[in-house]
């Protein structure tokens, strides 16, 4: 079986993109559906942020040539154009002076400006995230945003004249409360001004987040349902399909050449550095993720430490399972001898595995279309496709639990 290469974090036999995520810690507001961490965004907060920034790359440098970056957050677009300038400086130093092929930052509509696109586009940034979520007033106050639908069209406006040519949209669909038709106008809007990408999210209604205390008050929650649920996601992937936006992920669409190759790598499980409070990271055969507390965050680096929790070294057979899991939301799917030969050094296929996807055609829920070999699953599987990983990872567990206890046996 190959060894993990440390020096390079990375499998000899699967050369692969290195990713390096940013972690924008600060949102002005608090959206009303989020539980994510978050601080306000304070003039001196910013400041000590950006310092943690630069100890944590020079702690923490990139093994190799970073291929794509995103800086999410939180609110990226919070940072001053000269806050984003020298963050951007950073990375391109902590790359080595490269440039990434794909370099994106996520930006809610009331934070752009011109002088911040055109710092970005003018450092190299080519891709820009914009939470539009909806264009309908009452939806976006439901959800506690606070732009409006005019706001983002001016936003959208100032990125295309700064000359971003790549472009995501982030939209949520399935609110409670909302009007019948809220969802295909939503759709529509943002058809015609033709960004290169979409990505359209089914709500979560997270335990800690104030919108779910506000309809839980209001009696609302009985209006979420599965069904529903499955029928505005099929009929989002019919609509985006009929405007050439095609679908690569569960949630993800996008015009040809412009999928997000950033979160690709992630989800095929290769190598991404995480930087920031709350990043996370998969490199050196390990994941590990950063405290959620600016404070813990920034204290260890003061003391020119790095400060990791959940840190777990990853098996061969780990990844293995999670390639697949993350692979069943891909359209692609997932090459089963390619990623057996990857992660397990053979190509030989786990029995467990075999019967699984046996069970799986038998209800209808594999893609006939993809290549033979490949582990891909139709719409109706795509529509459940968590309950599918969830039952995989089940049955990959025990079939590990079993092979362990047969071995002590011996
Ligand atoms: S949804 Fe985004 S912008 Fe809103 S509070 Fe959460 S992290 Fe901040």
């Amino acid at each position: 079986m190959p060894a993990l290469d440390k020096k390079n974090g990375q499998t000899p036999d699967s050369p692969c993109d290195l990713g390096v995520y940013v972690h924008v810690p600060f949102c002005g507001n608090a959206c009303d559906y989020c539980a994510f961490y978050k601080e306000q965004p304070r003039r001196e907060q910013i400041d000590a942020w950006l310092d943690g920034i630069e100890k944590e790359l020079a702690l923490l440098p990139f093994p190799r040539k970073a291929a794509t970056c995103y800086i999410g957050g939180g609110t990226p677009g919070v940072l001053t154009a000269q806050d984003l300038e020298k963050l951007c400086r950073m990375l391109q130093k902590a790359n080595g002076g490269n440039a990434f092929d794909e370099w994106s930052v996520e930006l809610a509509p009331a934070t752009v400006k011109r002088d911040k696109v055109e710092v970005l586009r003018s450092l190299g940034v080519n891709r820009l995230s914009m939470g539009v979520q909806s264009f309908d007033e009452a939806t976006l106050k439901i959800l506690g945003r606070r732009h409006s639908p005019a706001q983002v069209r001016r936003a959208y406006d100032l990125m295309r004249q700064a000359g971003f040519d790549n472009i995501n949209f982030d939209l949520i669909f399935s609110i409670p409360t909302e009007a019948p038709d809220r969802w295909q106008n939503d759709l529509r809007e943002a058809i015609a001004l033709a960004p290169e990408h979409l990505s359209a999210y089914c709500l979560i209604l997270e335990e800690d987040a104030p919108l779910l205390q506000r309809l839980h008050n209001k009696d609302c929650l009985s209006e979420k349902n599965p069904d529903r649920e499955a029928a505005l996601y099929l009929e989002t992937w019919q609509t985006l399909a009929d405007a050439d936006y095609r679908q690569y992920e569960v949630a993800n669409h996008a015009r040809d050449g412009k999928r997000c190759r950033h979160n690709l790598n992630t989800w095929q499980m290769h190598d991404w550095l995480g930087y920031g409070p709350a990043a996370a990271s998969q490199c050196f055969g390990k994941r590990f993720c950063n405290p959620s507390n600016l404070k813990i965050w920034l204290e260890n680096l003061s003391r020119e430490r790095l400060f990791h929790i959940d840190e777990e070294t990853l098996s061969r057979e780990q990844l293995f399972t999670d390639a697949l899991v993350f692979g069943l939301r891909l359209n692609g799917g997932i090459s089963l001898a390619g990623t057996a030969k990857r992660f397990l050094g053979t190509t030989d296929i786990p029995a467990t595995l075999l019967d699984f996807i046996e069970d799986l055609r038998e209800e209808s829920y594999l893609d006939d279309v993809v290549p033979a070999g490949t582990l891909a699953l139709s719409p109706r599987g795509m529509l459940v496709a968590d309950a599918v990983a969830c039952e995989l990872l089940r049955r990959l567990d025990a079939c590990c639990e079993k092979s362990k206890s047969s071995h002590n046996e011996r």
